[in-house]
């Protein structure tokens, strides 16, 4: 990790166990900065081409293994936001993930394909996240080969990562960047339960939240905060909040510089989403990294 990386990284890690970032986000200088240094850019977006996965992580934090009848969300989707989106601001750095997202090949090589062709200038770096269960076919690997900007991402989880060692060989072969994380542990976010506590408690946690700062998420043509307000709307533990997404397709989204506000908006967003009322990302709790559920969903490949 570079010097200057490296420092930032130790600055956030000490801000966070000294409990600063919520009085740091209030502020909004965080965002501030961000928007100095990447003007009309999201920073980080994540982009869910799939629910399926070939793992079922008992603390999945995106709350995969939450879904019974797991699908791919429709690539031709995935693209059009991606479009309208991209009119009107650029994406430092999209994530592509599920799921497992080399589970939907056809899907993950269309949409690289188009962030090579149709999308090139407007995007920094491209990550794939991947547990390391799958191979690429052919046809994927020529898509990841031909655009420079894409990074395997192996979330490494030992010997249930059973394909990482092949595919990252392959990797080095093709000329294809990428990196293997080895965290040791993830940090809980505890169970779905409705915590008991006031408005103000949820709002310091939304205030402090890693997900909050950082990410959005782009799922089923919306743009959401958090992955887990994402998909706890989908798997109907809470009602559909309007106010805290973003819905590419309407149609005054047509105009690029409404949809940017519409998006600044929600990324300076202070009032907290429903979803951080059933969270406990706040805990500092450490865990082991994918212990297995038993599984009962369908993970065949269908695209
Ligand atoms: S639910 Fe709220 S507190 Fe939890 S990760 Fe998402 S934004 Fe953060």
């Amino acid at each position: 990790m570079p010097v200057r990386k490296r420092i930032l990284h130790i600055a956030a890690s000490a801000a966070r166990n000294m409990h600063l970032w919520p009085l740091i986000a209030r502020t909004g200088a965080f965002n501030r900065a961000r928007r100095r240094k990447y003007p009309d850019t999201i920073v980080h977006l994540d982009v869910v081409i799939t629910e399926r996965c070939t793992l079922r992580c008992r603390d999945c934090s995106n709350l995969m293994q939450h879904y019974r009848k797991p699908e791919d969300p429709g690539v031709d989707e995935v693209i059009y936001s991606l479009k309208r989106l991209l009119s009107s601001m650029r994406i430092e750095q999209l994530k592509i993930l599920g799921g497992e997202p080399l589970i939907c090949q056809g899907a993950l090589t269309k949409l690289l394909e188009f962030l090579g062709k149709d999308a090139g200038g407007r995007i920094g770096h491209i990550d794939i996240i991947t547990n390391g269960t799958l191979l690429p076919s052919e046809e994927c690997l020529k898509a990841m080969r031909s655009n420079p900007k894409v990074r395997i991402f192996f979330s490494n989880y030992g010997s249930l990562s059973s394909k990482q060692e092949e595919f990252a060989g392959i990797c080095s072969r093709e000329g294809i960047r990428y990196e293997i994380a080895d965290e040791e542990f993830w940090w809980d976010f505890g169970d779905l339960k409705e915590r008991n506590e006031n408005a103000r408690r949820t709002g310091h946690r939304f205030a402090g939240c890693y997900s909050r700062r950082l990410c959005t998420t782009l799922y089923r043509g919306r743009l959401y905060v958090c992955p887990r307000q994402a998909h706890m709307t989908r798997l109907g533990i809470i009602p559909e909040d309007i106010s805290g997404t973003v819905d590419i397709s309407r149609p005054e989204y047509d105009d690029p510089a409404i949809l940017r506000g519409a998006v600044y908006e929600l990324i300076d967003r202070k009032e907290y989403i429903p979803a951080c009322r059933y969270c406990g990302c706040d805990s500092n709790t450490r865990i082991p990294r994918a212990i297995q559920e038993e599984r009962s969903t369908d993970v065949t490949c269908r695209s």
